[in-house]
C-alpha cells in the first residue's frame, strides 16, 4: 500500500463477478478513518482513499469507488447500497 505511511488493516474482502476486491482502512488522526480498496484482478488500487468519521462510512464511500472501477475495467454493473 502506497497511498499514505499509516498502519492499514486490511478489513474486508468482497466478490463481484469473480472479480476479488480487498478493502483496508486506517485512522489517519483521531476519529478520522480513510479506507482503499485493491482490486486483486488487476491489481489496481483506489486512487483516491475516501476519509470519514467513522469505519463504516470510509468502507460504504470505498465500495462506490471500487464500484466505478468495476464497471469501467470489468464492465459490470453492480447494486452498491
Ligand atoms: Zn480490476
Amino acid at each position: 500500500m502506497t497511498l499514505i505511511n499509516a498502519k492499514w488493516q486490511h478489513r474486508k474482502q468482497f466478490d463481484w463477478d469473480g472479480v476479488q476486491y480487498d478493502v483496508l482502512t486506517c485512522e489517519i488522526s483521531n476519529g478520522v478513518f480513510q479506507a482503499a480498496w485493491v482490486c486483486l484482478d488487476c491489481c489496481e488500487e483506489g486512487a483516491l482513499a475516501p476519509s470519514g468519521k467513522t469505519v463504516d462510512e470510509v468502507l460504504r464511500l470505498s465500495r462506490i469507488g471500487a464500484r466505478v472501477h468495476h464497471l469501467l475495467i470489468h464492465g459490470c454493473n453492480v447494486e452498491v447500497n
